[in-house]
């Protein structure tokens, strides 16, 4: 069995559709393949009327968080969580109040650059989000067909990086909060990407074992942006705390260069995950 558990569509930052999405990970050869779109679920119902025989889709998503540190500034941190109900209502208000923030948020980034001289509108960047959530690769892709920079890549190194003067950063939900409503909607909640020390700054294990208190229930270990010896501490740190490990190639599509199914999961742990979400079920043969 080849389990991909991290794909994004065209519903946030992915270049795939949904559809496109599902057929991508058929002919990569997945058996399962999970959606985690960045905090929405507006693409499960077009891959599941998509899905080709064979492959299995968990339903997920990725949500955008914040650890809180005692005496630093804020860590972005992502949640994926699998098989949550779409329905629970506390858990449906924090993924509209985190798509508000984000369009408040795109819209200044852009003023800015736009009060710059950048040719970028914020219609056209809304447009590139075909109503899903909109991030900073809407802006960048704006960008590189205006011709300011020559790729997703360059406009995140050049205007669109976190210490940018064009950087606009979001409220998004405190981790424990988010784990607890995973958890209350009957998700799996898995810490994405966590020690990607390439992304930014990391947490330490004092969040990792506030987070697993919290409820949370995995760590993913195996990811592109992680080094041999970053999944070897987070594998050691996940046998210490009884979590799951998984691991997945958090797909992009074009606007990055990582191919679908680059890292898997072992489908004993794709089992104990199943086996401990109650929210949703699995689309399958
Ligand atoms: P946002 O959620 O709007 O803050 O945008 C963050 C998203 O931008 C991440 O989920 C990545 O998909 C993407 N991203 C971040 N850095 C880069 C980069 N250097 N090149 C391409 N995409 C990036
Ligand atoms: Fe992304
Ligand atoms: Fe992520
Ligand atoms: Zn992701």
């Amino acid at each position: 069995m080849r389990i991909d558990l991290h794909t994004h569509t065209s519903v946030s930052d992915g270049t795939d559709t949904p559809a496109g999405l599902v057929a991508t990970a058929a002919a990569a050869g997945l058996d399962v393949v999970a959606l985690t779109d960045h905090d929405t679920t507006a693409g499960w119902a077009a891959a599941a009327a998509a899905r080709p025989a064979g492959l299995t889709i968990v339903p997920g998503m990725e949500l955008s968080c914040r650890w809180f540190p005692a005496d630093e500034p804020p860590v972005s941190v992502h949640l994926l969580a699998y098989l949550f109900d779409p329905l629970h209502p506390a858990f449906a208000a924090e993924r509209v109040r985190l798509r508000e923030e984000r369009l408040s948020r795109g819209e200044r980034i852009v003023t800015a650059l736009a009060a710059d001289g950048y040719p970028v509108a914020w219609d056209d960047v809304v447009a590139r989000s075909e109503g899903g959530v909109v991030g900073r690769p809407h802006v960048a892709r704006a960008l590189v067909e205006a011709g300011v920079v020559d790729s997703v890549d360059h406009a995140f190194a050049t205007l669109l990086h976190h210490r940018s003067p064009y950087h606009v950063s979001k409220a998004d939900t405190d981790v424990l909060d988010g784990i607890r409503l995973v958890r209350a909607a009957g998700g799996v909640p898995v810490f994405a990407h966590g020690r990607a020390t390439s992304r930014g700054r990391v947490v330490g294990d004092d969040a990792i074992a506030a987070m697993t208190d919290a409820g949370l229930l995995g760590l993913e270990v195996d990811h592109p942006d992680h080094t041999p010896d970053q999944r070897a501490y987070l594998r050691a740190l996940a046998t210490g705390l009884g979590l799951l490990q998984t691991g997945s190639s958090d797909y992009h599509g074009t606007n990055k260069r990582t191919p679908i199914a680059a890292c898997t999961t072992d489908p004993d742990q794709y089992e104990a995950l199943l086996a401990a979400g109650t929210g949703s079920a699995v689309l399958t043969d």
